[in-house]
């Protein structure tokens, strides 16, 4: 999910609604939209579809009065596939004795079913299905004065991975969780205050990246200004080594670091590792793009378009359901025929999940008449799902969970499969001298196996580490 909230200009949420625009990439079902002014208090508006759909008419900005506003994109993760509501729609909002809030949450909560279950028998009533909503019931249950007080005893109950950005009629408040797993940065507009998942969100409007928010960190914004605080356990950090790889756009910067530059590097470093003497290098666009680039770059074999995408679709990921997915990849892609007629073309991807992308792409450019056809792949083998807030399938559904490197390449059906190595995503990433296995530097269970948050709900429902 995406996640932004804006403190201090005139007309908040209409910047809450470019920098969502922005963060589109990170959740496409659905969005909301909260704000506050004195005169009409608390509004919001939540919506299924796209954030250009609806929420870039003058009526609907003109609904949403107000100095201070946060929003939210919506891609459903694990526990709430499929039938979404539009009560599931973020952000959630609660009313308390001292006021009003609300709350946008990106990331999953790995203990939400034993929270969920413990609240409800002492009397809260759940609005929705979302593990996000816990963090308001914990909140309304706690004794302190102050709503980001009232957060940090709800947070400090919460186990996995979350990034929130949350408002008061007089606060903007963000946090990231102990381990910093999912990103959230600060920035500048005019007099005023944004948080925002990624930075490119803060570019639309604008904005100039300050820093980014600690893990473990709570800042508050008011009127005088900006407040930092530590409420939790220090740790750590172990951010999401995927974001680089996939999850974020290349145009943000992560830990100082351009992620279009880090997935260049991860293709440098695949072309070293794996080899292939081959007439072209192509991406499945978009995710396969800068490593596809830096592949050719270092190999020196001619980097060409031979994949073509519809610009008018969106992820793949986000269709919920095996069969719209499996439409999916021929609605997106097309092969470019006179192009790769009769070429040894090398195709890069930033990941295999169930292989159904891969299958699709190698029959799609076999029947254009290329000679050869070898995947190259951005990051390690998925072998385990993500339980903090990546759409991953059960294990049973990762490709990579039941078969090694040559079954993979013999049930995509390709000439050759290689994935680059944990070590050499790690150096792609900046850490020179690859993963420190005692202490990994980023959380990466989905190759590795090695949760560094037990799952707890999962353990629980019967899932083996
Ligand atoms: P597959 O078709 O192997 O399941 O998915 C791999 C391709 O789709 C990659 O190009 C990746 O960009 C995207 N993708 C598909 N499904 C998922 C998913 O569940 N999680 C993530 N992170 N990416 C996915
Ligand atoms: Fe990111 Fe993978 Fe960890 Fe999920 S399991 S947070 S996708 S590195
Ligand atoms: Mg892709």
């Amino acid at each position: 999910c995406g996640i932004f909230g804006v403190f201090g200009v005139t007309d908040a949420a209409s910047f809450v609604a470019l920098g969502l625009h922005a963060l589109q990439h990170r959740g496409q079902e659905a969005g909301g939209i909260v704000c506050h002014d004195p005169e009409h208090g608390f509004n919001s508006t939540r919506r299924f579809g796209l954030v250009r759909d609806n929420f870039t008419s003058q009526s609907v900005i003109d609904g949403l009065p107000g100095p201070i506003s946060i929003g939210h994109v919506r891609y459903s993760t694990a526990g709430s596939k499929g039938a979404t509501q539009i009560r599931d729609v973020q952000p959630f909002f609660g009313e308390f004795a001292m006021g009003g809030a609300a709350i946008a949450h990106n990331g999953n909560i790995t203990n939400a079913d034993a929270l969920r279950r413990e609240l409800i028998e002492r009397g809260s009533i759940f609005q929705s299905n979302s593990d996000s909503e816990c963090i308001i019931h914990l909140m309304a249950r706690s004794l302190q004065k102050g709503i980001p007080e009232r957060m940090e005893d709800a947070l400090r109950r919460v186990e996995g991975a979350f990034s929130v950005v949350a408002m008061t009629d007089t606060q903007l408040i963000g946090v990231r969780d102990p381990l910093g797993v999912r990103p959230l940065v600060l920035g500048k507009v005019a007099d005023g205050w944004a948080l925002s998942s990624e930075t490119c969100a803060l570019d639309i409007i604008g904005a100039e990246f300050v820093r980014e928010i600690e893990p473990g960190e709570m800042v508050v914004i008011t009127e005088k200004g900006l407040e930092s605080r530590f409420p939790f356990r220090r740790k750590s950090p172990r951010f999401c080594i995927f974001e680089h790889v996939y999850f974020s756009r290349p145009d943000s910067l992560i830990g100082g670091r351009s992620v279009y530059e880090t997935r260049r590097q991860i293709g440098v470093e695949l072309a070293r590792e794996a080899p292939m003497d081959a007439d072209l290098v192509c991406p499945v666009p978009d995710s396969g793009t800068p490593a596809a680039i830096g592949y050719s770059q270092e190999s020196g074999i001619p980097y060409a378009m031979g994949i073509i995408r519809n610009q008018y679709m969106g992820r793949t990921f986000i269709e919920p359901t095996e069969q719209i997915r499996n439409m999916g990849v021929r609605l997106k892609l097309n092969v470019n025929r006179a192009l790769i007629q009769g070429k040894r073309v090398i195709l890069v991807d930033d990941s295999v999940v169930r292989g159904t992308t891969s299958r699709k792409i190698k029959e799609m450019i076999l029947d254009a008449g290329a000679a050869e056809v070898h995947f190259r792949i951005a990051s390690p083998p998925t072998a385990w799902p993500c339980f903090y807030g990546v759409d991953t399938p059960n294990r049973e559904k990762l490709l990579a969970a039941t078969m090694s490197e040559d079954e993979m390449r013999d049930h995509l059906g390709v000439d050759s499969l290689k994935f680059i190595s944990l070590d050499g995503l790690y150096r792609a990433v900046g850490a020179v001298e690859g993963r420190n296995d005692k202490c990994p530097q980023y959380c990466d269970a989905c190759f590795s196996g090695e949760y560094p948050v037990a799952p707890s709900d999962m353990i629980e429902k019967g899932f083996e580490l």
